[in-house]
């Protein structure tokens, strides 16, 4: 999986060390099933890393009304066409995100140092 692989290069980039938490931001377009997401990741993910947390900031798409400005609330699944203030054709914006937002991990240099 290449988000793994992505994340092991930027820990290898600070030097070296464990992963330990990964934020990514997945679409509501992007095609990502974000359990199946998350379900790949515990499985990619190898030592020293086991148990590295899965963040997934859910991004909704949005529709927003060209003439209003405005982003209209849709309900669950559901899709409005059309602008029910003006009746222009409602842009869709957002969500196709998939972007690795944060990397936490621990120093190897900090390990086996005793505790303060
Ligand atoms: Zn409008």
């Amino acid at each position: 999986m290449s988000l793994y692989r992505t994340c092991r290069k930027e820990v290898d980039k600070q030097g070296s060390g464990r992963l330990q938490k990964i934020r990514v931001a997945v679409g509501e377009l992007s095609a990502i099933d974000p359990e199946l997401l998350r379900f790949a990741w515990e499985a990619t993910i190898q030592d020293p890393d086991a148990g590295c947390e899965l963040e997934i900031d859910w991004k909704p798409a949005i529709q927003r009304c060209p003439k209003c400005e405005e982003i209209k609330p849709r309900g669950d699944q559901s899709w409005l066409m059309i602008c029910p203030e003006c009746g222009s054709p409602l842009r869709v914006e957002g969500g196709y995100e998939l972007d690795l937002l944060e990397i936490t991990f621990e120093s190897e240099s900090e390990d086996g140092e005793t505790p303060a």
